[in-house]
């Protein structure tokens, strides 16, 4: 009998970005609490667990951490760059436009290179909601 099953935490943060590209209310300066599940796929071990909700905790807080009341920067955003480089303020500049769709992307890939070493766990899926009525979700799977 082969049988999967999937678990997931819920992870919270509170970051500040901006789309310089968008021409409404998004290209202003403005912050979210973003929330995101992280749901593992896999086989259970003797001890019927796919992984101690407490093993991802620690797998993900660093990458929440990092995040956490930040300023989310564009890189190709130089009026933020600018600013930003002549105050204190938490910041981390990244390669794309900071919206839902880019940023879960980019936790996707951060976490599928932390969880890969675990044998057990065959697939990965983030929900990452901006607000209480949106998220985007994007997953990988060690056959695709
Ligand atoms: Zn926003």
């Amino acid at each position: 009998m082969n049988r999967t099953l999937k678990i997931a935490r819920e992870f919270h943060w509170e970051m500040g970005h901006r789309l310089p590209f968008h021409t409404s209310g998004c290209a202003n300066i403005h912050g979210h609490s973003y929330r995101m599940m992280v749901e593992i796929e896999g086989s259970c071990d003797d001890n019927g667990m796919l992984m101690d909700y407490g093993e991802m905790k620690r797998l993900v807080a660093p990458l929440v951490d990092r995040f956490d009341h930040c300023f989310l920067c564009d890189e190709n955003d130089d009026l933020m760059k600018d600013f930003l480089a002549g105050t204190p303020f938490k910041h981390v500049i990244v390669p794309f436009t900071t919206t839902a769709e880019n940023l879960v992307f980019y936790f996707l890939d951060e976490l599928w290179n932390i969880f890969l070493p675990y044998q057990q766990i065959t697939g990965l899926r983030l929900r990452l909601q901006e607000t209480e009525i949106s998220y985007a979700e994007a997953e990988r799977s060690r056959e695709g």
